[in-house]
C-alpha cells in the first residue's frame, strides 16, 4: 500500500479510504477522528466522533451535549481498529486533550500531527514523537522569523508591569480554549496569587480544565453588572481576543492591553492591534520546533498543511525528506 491510498486530501478533510473516516473534517461526514477542540478542527454534526476523553467533553461544553449521533473515547497509546485499520491517539501538547493520530494499515505508519508544540504547557500532556512513515505536519508558524521565547520569560514582562502601574489594570487577550488557561497558569507558578478576573466566555471552559486537575487558583467574573472600575484597579483580567473591541473592555482602569499570541513576534501586527505589551506565547510549535521534531520522527516523507507550507517543504527537500504541501483548506487556528 502507498501512503497516500491510505490518508488522502478531500475537499472535506483528510480522508482515509480503507477505514472509511476522516481526520478533522471541515464538512460534515459519517465517521470523523478529531485531534482536538479548536473550532476549526471539532465541528459538530459528524454521524460519530472518535476522539481522547477530554476533546469529546470540550465538544459537548462548545457545540452541545448532541454534537454528535455517537461518540467514543481514545486513550492515549491504546491502539483502536476502524474497519481493519489501525488508529493510536499521542499527545500534541497543543491544549488540554489535544492528540496526534497515528494511522497505520499495510505496513505503513502516518502521523497526523493535528496542532502541536514543544513548549513546556502544565495545562496539557506533553507531545510525543511518534516514529513514523510519514509525518503529517502544521506550519502555522512555519517560517525561521518566528521563533518563541520561552513563555515564563513573556509572563514575567506582565508582572514586571503589573508592579510598576499598580494603579492600572492589565487586560490580557488570550483564545478561550487553551491559551486562557496555560496563560492563568503561567501567571500561578509565577507566583501571582491574587484573584485574576476572566470574560464570562472562559468560565465554562477554566472550570472543566479544574475540573481535570489544572489548578488555576482564584478566578472571578468581569462581567459588565458586577463590580465598579475602581475595583479593577491593579487586576489582571483575562478576555477572548474578540473582547478587546467590546464595551467590555472600556469598563476597566486605564488598562494596558496586552495579547498572547504567536503573531505577537510581528510587531507590526500587535501595533495594529493596539496591544501596548506584546506577549509571544503560542500554542504551535515555532521553526525550531517544526524543524527538530520532523528529524526526530525519522519520517522519510512529511505532508505540510495549514500554513506557511512553501519553507517548511523547501527545509524537508534540503534535508533529504521527500515532502509536499497538501492545501487543506478550512484550517485558520482559532488558538495560535
Ligand atoms: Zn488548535
Amino acid at each position: 500500500m502507498r501512503a497516500r491510498d491510505l490518508l488522502c486530501p478531500k475537499p472535506g478533510g483528510l480522508y482515509c479510504a480503507p477505514g472509511d473516516f476522516f481526520i478533522d473534517p471541515v464538512r460534515q461526514v459519517k465517521r470523523a477522528l478529531i485531534t482536538h477542540g479548536h473550532s476549526d478542527h471539532a465541528r459538530p454534526g459528524h454521524g460519530s466522533v472518535l476522539a481522547t476523553r477530554e476533546t469529546l467533553d470540550i465538544m459537548a461544553i462548545r457545540c452541545g451535549e448532541d454534537f454528535a449521533g455517537s461518540t467514543q473515547a481514545a486513550r492515549f497509546g491504546e491502539t483502536l481498529t476502524v474497519n481493519g485499520v489501525s488508529v493510536t491517539f499521542h499527545p500534541a501538547g497543543h491544549v488540554l486533550g489535544s492528540a496526534q493520530i497515528a494511522v497505520e494499515c499495510g505496513g505503513i505508519r502516518i502521523v497526523a500531527s493535528g496542532d502541536y508544540k514543544r513548549q513546556p504547557d502544565a495545562t496539557c500532556a506533553a507531545f510525543v514523537p511518534i516514529p513514523c512513515d510519514v509525518f503529517i505536519t502544521e506550519a502555522t508558524f512555519g517560517l525561521p522569523v518566528f521563533r518563541h521565547p520561552p513563555d515564563t520569560e513573556e509572563i514575567s514582562r506582565i508582572l514586571t508591569s503589573a508592579r510598576q502601574f499598580p494603579e492600572r489594570s492589565h487586560l490580557i487577550g488570550a483564545y478561550a480554549l487553551g491559551k486562557a488557561q496555560r496563560v492563568i497558569r503561567l501567571l500561578r507558578d509565577a507566583g501571582y496569587h491574587e484573584t485574576i478576573y476572566i470574560h464570562g466566555a472562559l468560565a465554562k471552559l477554566c472550570e472543566y480544565y479544574e475540573s481535570r486537575g489544572v489548578a488555576l487558583g482564584d478566578l472571578q467574573p468581569a462581567t459588565v453588572e458586577t463590580g465598579s472600575k475602581a475595583d479593577f484597579s491593579g487586576a489582571i483580567v483575562v478576555g477572548t481576543p474578540s473582547a478587546f473591541v467590546d464595551r467590555w473592555a472600556r469598563r476597566f482602569p486605564d488598562p494596558i492591553a496586552c495579547y498572547a499570541s504567536g503573531w505577537m513576534r510581528i510587531r507590526q501586527r500587535a501595533k495594529q492591534l493596539g496591544v501596548e505589551l506584546p506577549l509571544i506565547i503560542s500554542d504551535h510549535a515555532d521553526w525550531d520546533e517544526l524543524t527538530e521534531t520532523i528529524t526526530e520522527t525519522g519520517a522519510g516523507e512529511v505532508w505540510v498543511t495549514h500554513g506557511r507550507e512553501e519553507a517548511l517543504v523547501r527545509w524537508c527537500e534540503l534535508s533529504g525528506i521527500s515532502a509536499r504541501p497538501l492545501h487543506l483548506v478550512g484550517y485558520e487556528d482559532e488558538g495560535d
